[in-house]
């Protein structure tokens, strides 16, 4: 029984002034709310405790006491109510102990330690409102004290060496608080200066990493072009060609009028790569594509189907103009003087989409076409019929 009545005192004794939990959000405001909580705490009970035992010698200050003690738990109460209110609570309280504290160091005069209070009430100030209001706090102090004895109108029993020591005291204080601010404000410094290193190298990264990520972009957009490009003539090559097709048709199926394909042809090729050599037979097909390229509108796809065959895909075109558009480029390029080489032709074979087609159903029908055209005599286009 008495074991855990020891036990609970002593929880009482170590934890005995934080009768409300602080509950405020910012971690300062949590603090001050702490503080205040013990400082309420603390102050009642020692303030009634006094005033008890203090009301035999001298009622007066015993009630003052006890005054106090009521208004410390009132405002313990005020502060679980209103933690929103903390500065003003704090400030309240700041002035009423300070008021209490000199009553008590002017009227108490039996009591030869009362000065320490004035030292707590300093400590109290700087650390609630901060540097201002505890370099006032110190200043009233010093000139109230250092006043009163010089001119007694409370005669405080102390002497000289007392107050001087007092004030040493006092001032100490402010040294020992200047100090920490200075060492506090050293190091916020320090942070801040390691913050400006930081951000500065996180700046520097983040750029280093936006050219790096941009050139990255551009080998990458580099690469997609040209696996999908034909190295000889800059056309499409026929990967690219399938992947595009195998994309495009599922839309193209529904449209009114679909889309056409040119399949051209150089005729007699392999004579030319005979007669001129590899180079100008390559300088040939080159020629080709080009006047391909010149002649096809921006939405055509124009390939490099393999060897000496070469494609134009046209969207949204009929056979008629397909067939149109196949003339012209044969006539263009039958016009052609290729330096070493003279004259060439080429053949063509037109089909159009039908719903459904496959790539290889659909050039089905332009190879037959073209070699219609070859069986023509070359130098011609044949268009596949509409079926
Ligand atoms: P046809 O009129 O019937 O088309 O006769 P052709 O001689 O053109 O016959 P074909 O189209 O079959 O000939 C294709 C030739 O193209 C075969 C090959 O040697 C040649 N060839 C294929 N790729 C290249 C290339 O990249 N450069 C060169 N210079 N020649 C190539
Ligand atoms: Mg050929």
């Amino acid at each position: 029984m008495l074991k855990k009545w020891i036990g609970k005192l002593l929880v009482v004794m170590v934890r005995p002034l934080r009768l409300f939990p602080a509950l405020a959000e910012a971690d300062n405001v949590r603090y001050k709310v702490i503080f205040l909580n013990n400082v309420f705490t603390f102050a009642g009970i020692v303030s009634i405790t006094m005033g008890f035992f203090r009301w035999n010698q001298q009622p007066f200050l015993g009630a003052i006491d006890l005054v106090f003690g009521g208004i410390a738990f009132a405002l313990l109460w005020i502060l679980h109510r209103y933690k929103k209110n903390i500065e003003l609570i704090s400030s309240i309280a700041l002035w009423l102990c300070f008021v209490q504290f000199l009553t008590v160091f002017f009227l108490a005069t039996d009591s030869q330690s009362r000065s320490a209070l004035l030292l707590l009430i300093l400590a109290a100030a700087f650390y609630l409102k901060g540097r201002v209001t505890g370099y006032y706090m110190l200043a009233i102090l010093l000139a109230l004290v250092a006043g009163n004895h010089l001119i007694q109108i409370f005669p405080s029993e102390y002497n000289n060496l007392d107050i001087l020591s007092l004030g040493f005291y006092l001032l100490a204080q402010f040294f020992i608080i200047r100090n920490y601010e200075c060492l506090r404000e050293s190091q916020t410094n320090h942070l801040k200066a390691l913050n400006v290193d930081l951000e500065a190298l996180v700046k520097q990264r983040t750029d280093q990493l936006a050219v790096a990520n941009t050139a990255l972009e551009f080998e990458k957009e580099n690469l997609k072009k040209l696996s999908s490009t034909d190295h000889l003539t800059g056309l499409s090559n026929r990967h690219h060609f399938e992947t595009v097709f195998a994309e495009h048709t599922p839309v193209t199926n529904r449209r009114k009028i679909t889309d056409a394909l040119i399949l051209i042809d150089i005729d007699h090729f392999k004579k030319i790569n005979d007669t001129h050599g590899h180079v100008l037979g390559d300088v040939v097909i080159q020629s080709v594509a080009t006047c391909i390229k010149k002649n096809s509108r921006i939405s055509d796809i124009t390939v490099r189907w393999g060897g000496d065959e070469l494609i134009i895909y046209a969207p949204r075109t009929t056979l008629k103009q397909a067939t149109q558009l196949a003339e012209k480029v044969r006539h263009q390029i039958n016009a052609m003087h290729i330096p070493s080489v003279g004259s060439i032709s080429i053949s063509a074979g037109v089909a159009v989409l039908h719903a459904g087609d496959t790539l290889s159903q659909l050039l089905q029908r332009a190879d037959q076409a073209l070699y219609q055209a070859k069986q023509a005599g070359r130098n011609n286009v044949y268009a596949g019929t509409l079926d």
